[in-house]
């Protein structure tokens, strides 16, 4: 009988407690990763995912070795191979990291209990996070998630007993999933070893103005950790990240005022993000229907019947005739990733002045991202789209974006070179420069680059008044606020549960970020909201 360690998303050997726990039965373990073709078929997958997967497989495979164990790696359906393993060589138990992944995964998971309960094979499940398999309440949920992020982190076994004569297997080409190419020069490399040096430069390095810098798409690639990735397939625990940040800032200040700098702010700030990205899983954990449907139900019907296909299909080419919106899409393809506010603002843009259902703009979004996290990802699209009905309603401005993160036009121009020429009076509204001069820059707007596909002002005024529309009325409160009571942080600088009217307040004139002291939200929870 062979004790069988199934890792999913969490492609280290280090804090990695399945392991451990199973290596210390005595028993054989079997080290096994299984490339799921019907989950690789799923709209929200891509050979992007894939790719950095497959890099950060290598790698688990050398380390697994290292230690005197083999990788197993196997394709096809889980319930299946489980079950021929099970008849090879007899599996008395399945160690693994609990996961909030899509309703796909979820699915296959509650297969996989079915068929190892028919079995007798126990199936041991560990937290990997901060994330925990809901509770009746949310209190105390914070400090549940610093207490677990500082428990001590679990060091790699020493050795692994494994079982002599499996056929290791390889590891999948995207061909082998059914995986469309998909064209990523930028994207960041997988693996532990970059994921390591990613963290090391970004404690000592990069980070360092995080606080200032990770809302331009100018400066946020090299400010921001772009750890995300590597924390979606788990190469890196979030206990060792939050640890080696803890660490830092215990050095940091132990410097001279003149030496620290701004960093101890920075490295807070950090912290914080890392608490916002459990905290956000934890949503979908409770709630796993967020990913289909609107968290306030009020919400239905509003935006389904009327997507626009034309509309969408420009957004996506990241060809909607507003130059930061188009750049950061464009960006976004070439690069697997693009910052927080750039995520927000490309989601607010679609789901308000173009009315697009958050659903489809949501797939397109996932594909795009190397480090697409269904837990972050669908609370979000539906926070920037304004149905969860706890949130600030917020509306970006896509000119004013422009001309705060990129004042010159730099990102633009890197990403769009139809306007390379444009000067910088116009490279954020080109639509307005004069004909004469558009002949001169040769960038005729309509041939060379489209004219805007909406007039922004307009079409968020009008989606302003139909999101509020919905918000006024007591059926709408009484489920808000019943989501809050499920979903809501308990941080300090929340507005309290109770105590503290709850009534919708009239729409604001659209503006480019909602003041949190006046915002016209039932919100008690920010987090997340702004980076
Ligand atoms: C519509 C939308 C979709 C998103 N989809 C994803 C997704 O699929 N996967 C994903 O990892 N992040 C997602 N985010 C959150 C955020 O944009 C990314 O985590 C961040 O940009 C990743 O870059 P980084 O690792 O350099 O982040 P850093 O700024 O260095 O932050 C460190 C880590 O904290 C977490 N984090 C940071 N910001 C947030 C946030 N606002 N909410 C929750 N966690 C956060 C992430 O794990 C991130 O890796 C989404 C945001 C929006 C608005």
């Amino acid at each position: 009988m062979v004790e069988v360690v199934w890792f999913k998303r969490d492609l280290r050997i280090v804090d990695h407690h399945p392991l451990i726990a199973a290596v210390a039965t005595g028993a054989p373990v079997v080290c096994l990763y299984i490339a799921e073709p019907d989950l690789w078929a799923q709209t929200c997958a891509s050979a992007r995912q894939w790719l950095f997967i497959q890099e950060s497989l290598q790698e688990l495979r050398h380390d697994i070795l290292s230690i005197g164990g083999t990788l197993v790696i196997r394709t096809g359906d889980t319930v299946s191979l489980l079950d021929r393993l099970h008849r090879q060589v007899g599996i008395s138990g399945i160690w693994s990291h609990e996961e909030t992944g899509n309703g796909w995964t979820y699915s296959r998971d509650k297969e996989v209990a079915a068929w190892a309960r028919g079995r007798a094979v126990a199936w041991h499940e560990f937290p990997q996070s901060g994330v925990e398999r809901p509770r009746r309440t949310r209190d105390g949920w914070a400090s549940r998630w610093d207490r677990k992020m500082r428990a001590p982190i679990i060091p790699a076994p020493a050795a692994v007993r494994s079982l002599p004569g499996l056929d290791p297997g390889s590891i999948p080409v995207v061909s082998d999933l059914g995986l469309a190419p998909d064209d990523c020069p930028g994207r960041q490399p997988g693996g532990r070893l970059a994921g390591l040096d990613l963290l090391r430069s970004f404690l000592n390095d990069r980070g360092a103005t995080y606080h200032r810098e990770m809302s331009s798409p100018l400066t946020a690639d090299t400010a921001c950790s772009r750890l995300s990735a590597h924390l979606a397939c788990g190469t890196l625990s979030m206990r060792e990240v939050a640890q080696a940040t803890w660490g830092r800032l215990a050095e940091v200040k132990a410097m001279p005022a003149e030496v620290r700098g701004a960093q101890a702010t920075a490295l807070r700030a950090y912290i914080g993000r890392l608490h916002w990205h459990c905290h956000f899983i934890q949503k979908l954990e409770a709630s796993p229907s967020l990913e289909f449907a609107n968290l306030h139900r009020a919400y239905d019907g509003l935006r389904e019947n009327e997507f626009d296909q034309t509309l969408f299909r420009a957004w996506a080419a990241g060809r909607t005739g507003f130059p930061f919106v188009d750049a950061c899409m464009r960006s976004l393809a070439s690069t697997g990733w693009i910052n927080f506010r750039m995520r927000a603002m490309l989601v607010a843009f679609a789901s308000y002045q173009l009315w697009l259902h958050w659903r489809e703009t949501g797939l397109h979004l996932a594909r795009l991202f190397t480090d697409y996290e269904p837990g972050i990802h669908w609370p979000q699209m539906q926070m920037q789209s304004g149905t969860t009905g706890t949130n600030t309603v917020r509306i970006y401005n896509p000119v004013k974006q422009s001309t705060d993160q990129d004042p010159e036009g730099t990102f633009i121009r890197r990403w769009i070179p139809e306007l390379r020429g444009v000067p910088g009076s116009f490279i954020h509204e080109p639509w307005r420069m004069p004909e004469d001069m558009q002949n001169l820059v040769s960038c005729v707007i309509g041939p060379d680059y489209p004219s805007p596909i909406v007039d922004h002002e307009v079409a968020a005024r009008r989606a302003r008044e139909r999101v509020w529309a919905v918000r006024r009325g007591d059926a709408f409160r009484s489920e808000a606020r019943a989501i809050l009571i499920r979903h809501g942080s308990r941080k300090q600088s929340s507005v309290p549960l109770r105590g503290r009217s709850s009534r919708a307040v009239a729409p604001q004139a659209t503006h480019d970020r909602a003041p949190v002291t006046n915002s016209p939200q039932l919100t008690l929870d920010l987090s997340g909201g702004d980076s």
